[in-house]
């Protein structure tokens, strides 16, 4: 019984039956360049914080509890 062979990205975990397809999925993975605070509040951790990255786009993301 011949194996499967898949492909998986270690960025996503998506699988692929493709090598190629893999690489190219890893590669489409922005990484975070940096990440700044933009509200603290009286928690430990902030609440949201804009992540710049490696395209320079950048997103500001707000904790689950404060939405
Ligand atoms: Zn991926």
């Amino acid at each position: 019984m011949p194996p499967i062979i898949t492909y998986r990205c270690g960025v996503c975990k998506r699988e692929y039956p493709g090598h190629e397809e893999a690489v190219r999925c890893e590669e489409s993975h922005l990484a975070a360049v940096s990440v700044v605070v933009k509200n603290h509040g009286i928690h430990e951790y902030p609440y949201s914080v804009a992540v710049t990255f490696s395209n320079g786009e950048t997103r500001e993301y707000v904790a689950d509890h404060m939405r």
